[in-house]
């Protein structure tokens, strides 16, 4: 072979890798991912300032102050995570940043997603 010949190969096969690599990145966003990076979705920041006004958290054990810890339609604080709420789009739900997540319908949450594991005051029962 010689080096002209080299390089043509060289090309050819730079050029059919680099089709194949442009493929398997638009399947993968065809199939909707299942990732952060795939879905574009990026987890509530809580010290958002309207994150804050609900007090939403990642963890509901996080919520220290006793006066949030209230039943609500008769369901213990202890049981009342995002993944529980009505607000939380569960079909939705995919990996954010290591957590388990959903969007939520909540203004405060636009084109983010809540932890499963969450909680926020506008906490409300899934009928
Ligand atoms: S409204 Fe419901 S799903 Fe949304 S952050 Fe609050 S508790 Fe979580």
């Amino acid at each position: 072979m010689n080096r002209r010949s080299f390089f043509q190969t060289a090309l050819t096969a730079f050029g059919a890798l680099t089709v194949l690599s442009i493929k398997a990145n638009s399947e993968e966003r065809r199939r909707g991912g299942g990732t952060a990076a795939a879905t574009g979705l990026a987890l509530v920041n809580p010290n958002d300032p309207a994150a804050k006004g609900v007090n939403y958290v990642h963890d509901l054990k996080d919520i220290k102050d006793v006066k949030l810890q209230t039943e609500r339609t008769g369901v213990k604080f202890k049981d009342q995570h995002c993944k529980s709420c009505v607000f939380y789009l569960k079909d939705k739900e995919t990996t954010v940043s290591g957590k388990k997540a959903a969007p939520c319908q909540m203004p405060f949450a636009t084109g983010k997603a809540v932890a499963a594991e969450g909680w926020c005051t506008s906490w409300a029962k899934k009928s």
